[in-house]
């Protein structure tokens, strides 16, 4: 019988020369990167789509979980005794390296993925280090961070799924539950102003069906279906999935008035989970927003995610002292200060071949 109790020895940070990393990858909902260790100036980064549920909805989880196996074998140049370090998108228990499941990868698959071991079975002689990819941003924030070294952070990314992650910045270890497994933000439940809709792992009404990517064009199609007086028919968002995303960043710096509401109803969930983490663990000094949709329209989501935070958030303190969460409620600077790429090969380091 597994031991069930929580465990708390997943480092964070350490060795961040990680030197003996040849190679790096960083598997996402829509798209994988790939690079040699250590980046350069001179590095190229491979970009792929990833077979996923995000870019082919109708392919069952098996087949592609299958070409997902072959793409990472096919990416990695023949090396011998090479370590490789993967950044993945998904659940995964941090001591096991077995993945639970990722909905913007394998949908509502719940079928566990022992994706090192799978790995290690085609390529026996690579050393295969697969870590969440949250966790690797923030091994990445905290090396790009030395001077916070005894503060309290927790990294979210928001993209084609929502995850959230923090350490102890005291033994610099991770605390998990008994699945090993922490901060799936995600898949809570959201409160939502009469909107309902579908999560990409099979629930309703989580956190990622409003807030993260795709729920940001979902929230979008639900309310021009529907009729509000006070929603503006004519707007300049296009809400086919190719068009989305660019129209949607477009309309927001237009400020147009359609576009806004979206945003403001998409955020209120995790705007509301990031009042739960600050009423319950006041002592987290910066809450990191990072990911696809932070990159794209960063500024507008955190306005209105600081919005919601004002008008419903940390009882008497968010009013009381109302710059307080606009120094703990932060966006990453740019995309290198969270790179999974980085991340994954400092944890390669530190794992010693293990998953992180
Ligand atoms: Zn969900």
């Amino acid at each position: 019988m597994a031991d069930s109790r929580p465990r708390n020895d997943t480092p964070l940070g350490a060795n961040a020369g990680a030197a003996d990393t040849t190679f790096v990858l960083d598997i996402g909902g829509t798209w994988t990167r790939a690079s040699s260790w250590p980046l350069s100036a001179e590095t190229v980064v491979t970009t792929v789509r990833t077979p996923s549920r995000t870019n082919s909805p109708e392919m069952p989880a098996g087949d592609l979980v299958e070409q997902l196996v072959d793409l990472i074998v096919a990416l990695v140049p023949d090396q011998v005794a090479s370590k490789v370090a993967i950044s993945l998108g998904a659940a995964l228990d941090h001591h096991r390296g077995v993945v639970y499941g990722s909905a913007p990868l394998w949908g509502d698959s719940t079928t566990d993925v022992p994706i090192s071991a799978r790995l290690h079975a085609r390529c026996p002689h690579v050393q295969w280090v697969v870590t969440n990819d949250v966790t690797a941003m923030l091994a990445a924030y905290r090396a790009a961070h030395p001077e916070l070294h005894t503060t309290k952070i927790a990294v979210v990314t928001v993209s084609s799924g929502i995850a959230a992650r923090y350490d102890d910045p005291n033994s610099r270890t991770m605390p998990t539950d008994p699945a090993g497994l922490q901060g799936e933000i995600g898949h809570l439940p959201a409160v939502t102003n009469g909107l309902h809709l579908d999560c990409a792992c099979g629930e309703f009404d989580h956190v990622a069906a409003f807030a993260s990517g795709p729920g940001l064009r979902a929230v979008a199609e639900a309310i021009a279906t529907r009729t509000e007086p006070d929603v503006p028919a004519n707007h300049a968002v296009v809400l086919s999935p190719a068009a989305f995303e660019r129209t949607f960043a477009a309309a927001l710096d237009a400020d147009d008035p359609f576009a806004h509401h979206v945003l403001r109803e998409a955020v209120n969930p995790i705007a509301d989970v990031f009042t739960y983490l600050l009423t319950t663990q006041p002592d987290i000094e910066r809450i990191v927003m990072a990911g696809g949709v932070i990159e794209s329209i960063g500024m507008h989501y955190h306005r209105a995610v600081l919005r919601r935070m004002r008008q419903r958030g940390v009882y008497y303190t968010s009013n009381s002292h109302p710059t307080w969460l606009d120094s703990v409620v932060v966006l990453a600077q740019s995309p290198e200060e969270t790179s999974p790429l980085v991340g994954a090969a400092i944890l390669a380091s530190a794992q010693s071949g293990r998953a992180a």
